[in-house]
């Protein structure tokens, strides 16, 4: 067993070091934001992830689980640091690696002996190479320190579900020992693994995440086409996803893909495109269909009011970005209400999860009772037999195809 720390406890960094502990390894987390580190010692999970808080408090209870705020401590037994820390849409489109950059000098000046560096945060082809740079300028102990890319494909609200059963685990390395060391380290997980290069392993990323942003744009333009010739393309969905070579996964049409991931990593591979003179036409095209959809959908709302919401109290069922999870970051929800609001409507939301918005009611009948039309926003499991029943009462928007109609 090893001596892991995984910097960063957001989404990926924590699942990450809950899971390793829970194979059996020593995993340290730390991060900068002292109020998730406080939450964390507490037992408590500072992000919404189903089942994570029973393994993070079985593996806090059998001491190979530990959180802390400082890099000296986290590194003091690791021989392998995981960064999982934020990589985020610039100005530009390309990702702000300013996190990355930090945690690279973060690791050069408190290690203490030879390390390897994995990187699981989506980075850029050559950014593992940036990262041994900086690494290498920093040190100030004599070690050798070895760069592995890693690139992390769990879903937020399937999070430890992913980790354990991920269809594959990409293992990017320029030489053969670290890459074992690193393959005997997820051994436990019995999964398959994929061997390859680094800049090979941060491209594998990219491509992935934009083919299945690819995959619901293209079914969301399917969907508007099929509106307007009178064709359910929940069947065309079926009948298509019924093709083994396309399968029915992300074909599910609606109020297009947010998140954390998706919007900016098709910026991001989009923008690397560009820089190397290599347009990349079908993804840039998937990025305009997907604004579009909330485009599209905000019409609908506004045609039925005569372009007049002024007073009018519109209630939203749903909030984060998809199901399951408490992340708002690019969710649909947000446009739309910032949308509404500067035209003079009276929005009430309600989330099962999501509770913090200045809009944000109690209960779903809090929303319905006091709402002249309600927009489906969150496929939630929970809305769709309210749903089913106030759509024979009310107008409802339905941007999930929850109703199937
Ligand atoms: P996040 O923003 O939820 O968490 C990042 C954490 O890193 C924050 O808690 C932050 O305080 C901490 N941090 C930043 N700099 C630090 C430093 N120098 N030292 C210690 N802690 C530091 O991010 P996330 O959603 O977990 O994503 C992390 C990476 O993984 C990104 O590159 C993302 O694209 C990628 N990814 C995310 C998902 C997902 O579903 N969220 C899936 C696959 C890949």
């Amino acid at each position: 067993m090893m001596n892991v720390a995984v910097i960063g406890t957001g989404y990926v960094g924590l699942v990450t070091g809950v899971v390793l502990s829970e194979i059996g390894h020593t995993v340290t987390c730390i991060d900068i934001d002292e109020n998730k580190v406080k939450s964390l010692k507490s037992g408590k999970s500072p992000i919404y992830e189903p089942g994570l808080d029973d393994l993070m408090m079985r593996n806090i209870g059998k001491n190979r689980l530990s959180f802390t705020m400082s890099h000296k401590e986290a590194f003091k037994e690791a021989e392998i640091v995981f960064i999982a820390v934020g990589t985020p849409q610039s100005e530009s489109g390309a990702p702000d690696l300013s996190y990355i950059k930090q945690a690279a000098k973060d690791i050069a000046l408190n290690i203490i002996r030879d390390t390897i560096v994995v990187v699981k945060s989506t980075v850029p082809v050559g950014t593992n190479d940036l990262i041994k740079t900086i690494i290498e300028k920093h040190l100030i102990v004599n070690a050798c320190v070895d760069i592995v890319s890693n690139p992390e494909f769990l879903r937020e609200g399937f999070a430890i579900h992913d980790t354990f059963h991920a269809d594959r685990i990409v293992i990017g390395a320029e030489s053969e020992v670290i890459g074992d060391k690193i393959e005997q380290l997820y051994k436990p997980l019995k999964l398959p693994i994929i061997r390859t290069n680094r800049r090979s392993a941060e491209m594998i990323k990219y491509a992935a995440n934009a083919f299945l942003a690819v995959k619901i744009s293209y079914i969301n333009e399917i969907a508007n086409l099929c509106e307007k010739v009178g064709v359910s393309v929940l069947d065309v969905a079926d009948g298509m996803g019924m093709d083994h070579r396309i399968g029915r996964a992300f074909l599910n049409p609606g109020l297009g893909y947010g998140g954390s991931c998706f919007p900016k990593d098709t910026e991001a591979i989009a923008y690397l495109g560009r820089e190397n003179g290599n347009p990349m036409t079908i993804i840039e095209s998937a990025i305009k269909v997907n604004f579009r959809q909330q485009q599209l959908f905000l019409q609908k709302v506004l045609d039925y009011f005569n372009d007049d919401v002024i007073g009018k109290a519109i209630g939203i069922l749903g909030l984060a970005f998809k199901p399951n999870t408490d992340d708002l970051r690019e969710a649909p929800s947000i446009y739309l209400i910032e949308e509404l609001k500067k035209r003079g409507a009276l929005v009430k939301a309600y989330d099962p999860v999501v509770k913090h918005l200045p809009c944000c009611v109690d209960s779903v009948n809090e929303v319905i009772e006091t709402s002249e039309v309600i927009l489906l926003v969150t496929e939630w499991n929970e809305f769709k037999e309210i749903v089913k029943e106030i759509s024979n009462e009310m107008v409802v928007f339905d941007g999930r195809y929850m109703l199937k109609k």
